[in-house]
């Protein structure tokens, strides 16, 4: 008492450095207090909490998805937390891998392809600052991988490096980053466990990081994106940091400097493809972070109030609200379309040829925006083909559309032309003409190249004689409104597949259902 009374006296807050956590009071809220409603509870969580029961563990559901059901949203996905070891947990369960070294957990899987389901199940951690970490060190019960483990628990500025020691309930609550995130639900019983006043927080509307929220961010600075992705996610329910955790969000940013840079992408794509990216960006803003989180997110910002990537942002949004997929290689292609676009436009008005100056303004804008980030081969594979395929969309006669509807990444390239379209980039008519084909069958799509052949020699008859790339009237174009270079380039393909000779149609006959058609939109991968 007298100890908490100097504590506040020196402004000392509970977990403030070299300070002992305050691990909070135990409290088990039943039902009728916290209403939650069990038919949203996944019943593969419910399985696998079940089955740790009855093997005689503590399991609960915990986390973001205690949060989301107390406020009333569906859980995108459930974790478990038990005092089962990651060996126990893969025992109980035939489909279970433990993955992760910073922090081994076990996926316990449900279901095939598409539909398969992780359920995420950690161990509860122990609290360990430094001193805790020696102390566990210089116990003889302390087994050699766990000595391991402990090996720079906290760097010298106070980050956590080690994360695998095993430890209660309440010190594993006082771990997690903010009071509604550190919940657990029983769903046998159906009662709530709260350390740290979470359901009070909940209720009150309040983002409240657990302990001093410097030292917090200090500890794992990914925590900064954190705070402003929860802001963002639950500021529609009317949600606001605490003015204690929003106050030092500005000056701990630098600390995100040291951070992996695969770390920061991955929460980046978090902030943008969760379904609340207009409302991030917003925060950032509104928060002072607009810039110096991580290079590209600074360009995404920056970018955020132009009409086409505001227009993927929005897009992104609606599609995950939907329960759509998403791909961060549609969105990351859109944010940096305009730098490839001027890359492309420059080497074309230095002669170069379309194809190669478009590959060489890609390679360009990757090492320029994109750096060292390991393991994004996919990533960048995909955005490279939607970019290169944008010019082949002018290209509407002989074989060409056919062979484009059939490429994997149709969609998602039509999906980019379609917002470019959107955002007056490219003719309307254009992008209409490419969703009619591709729903069509083979015949509808003949007919429908036949078409613009026809329209093309009947545009070509009534031109006046004269240089190719001059002659009006034209059909519209993928790259009409794009920079001159382009359009040049557009109108020179068009041409180069429209020729006059008459050519043999190969009449292609194949099920509606082989084709990208009506596929699962810009992100799917
Ligand atoms: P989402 O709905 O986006 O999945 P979430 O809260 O479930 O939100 P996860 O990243 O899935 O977020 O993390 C699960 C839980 O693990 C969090 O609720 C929190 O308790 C804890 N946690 C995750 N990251 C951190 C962190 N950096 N520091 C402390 N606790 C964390
Ligand atoms: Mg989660």
């Amino acid at each position: 008492m007298i100890k908490k009374f100097i504590d506040k006296l020196l402004g000392k807050s509970p977990a403030a450095p070299g300070g002992k956590p305050n691990f909070g009071k135990r409290m088990e809220i039943p039902v009728s207090v916290h209403g939650i409603d069990p038919s949203l509870v996944d019943d593969r969580a419910i399985n696998v909490v079940r089955a740790l029961q009855q093997a005689g563990f503590e399991a609960y559901v915990v986390g973001g998805a205690v949060r989301d059901l107390l406020v009333g949203l569906r859980p995108k996905d459930f974790d478990v937390a038990t005092n089962a070891t990651p060996e126990q947990v893969k025992g109980l369960f035939r489909r279970a891998f433990i993955i992760g070294r910073r922090f081994r957990i076990v996926h316990v899987v449900y279901g095939r392809g598409r539909e398969h389901e992780v359920i995420e199940v950690s161990t509860f951690r122990a609290y360990l600052d430094n001193a805790a970490a020696e102390q566990v060190a210089g116990n003889e019960r302390t087994s050699k991988s766990e000595l391991a483990n402990l090996k720079h628990a906290v760097d010298s500025t106070g980050r956590v490096l080690r994360d695998n020691v095993w430890g209660p309930q309440e010190e594993d609550a006082v771990r997690r980053d903010f009071t509604i995130n550190a919940m657990y639900y029983d769903p046998e019983t159906q009662i709530v466990v709260d350390y740290h006043n979470g359901l009070k927080d909940s209720k009150s509307r309040t983002l409240r990081m657990i302990g001093d929220a410097a030292t917090r961010y200090r500890e794992d600075p990914v925590r900064i994106i954190r705070a402003v992705r929860f802001a963002a996610k639950l500021s529609p329910l009317g949600f606001k940091l605490e003015p204690k955790t929003a106050g030092p969000l500005v000056k701990s940013q630098k600390l995100l400097h040291d951070v992996p840079q695969s770390r920061l992408f991955d929460e980046m794509l978090k902030l943008l493809q969760t379904g609340h990216a207009l409302a991030s960006i917003a925060q950032l803003k509104e928060l002072g972070l607009a810039t110096g989180i991580y290079p590209l997110l600074d360009v995404v910002v920056e970018r955020a109030g132009q009409s086409f990537v505001e227009a993927a942002l929005k897009d992104t949004d609606r599609r995950v609200g939907e329960g759509k997929p998403v791909a961060p290689s549609f969105l990351l292609a859109c944010v940096l379309w305009d730098d490839v676009r001027k890359g492309w436009d420059q080497r074309l008005a230095r002669g170069e040829h379309s194809h190669p100056a478009l590959q060489d303004a890609i390679e360009d804008v990757f090492n320029a925006r994109i750096g060292d980030v390991s393991g994004r081969g996919k990533l960048a594979g995909d955005m490279r083909e939607i970019w290169l395929m944008q010019p082949r969309f002018d290209k509407r006669v002989g074989s060409t559309p056919f062979g484009m509807a059939e490429q994997p990444r149709f969609r998602a390239a039509f999906d980019f032309m379609r917002l470019r379209a959107d955002a007056g980039e490219v003719d309307e008519v254009l992008a209409d003409w490419w969703q009619e084909f591709s729903m069509a069958s083979d015949d509808v799509r003949q007919d429908m190249v036949d078409q613009v052949r026809a329209e093309q020699q009947q545009q070509r008859k009534q031109a006046p004689k004269g240089p190719r790339v001059a002659k009006p009237p034209r059909e519209p174009r993928a790259t009409d409104a794009a920079p001159s270079g382009l359009a040049e380039v557009a109108l020179q393909g068009a041409t180069d597949t429209g020729g006059d000779a008459p050519r043999k149609r190969k009449r292609r006959r194949r099920s509606n259902a082989s084709r990208g058609a009506g596929s699962a939109g810009p992100a799917a991968e």
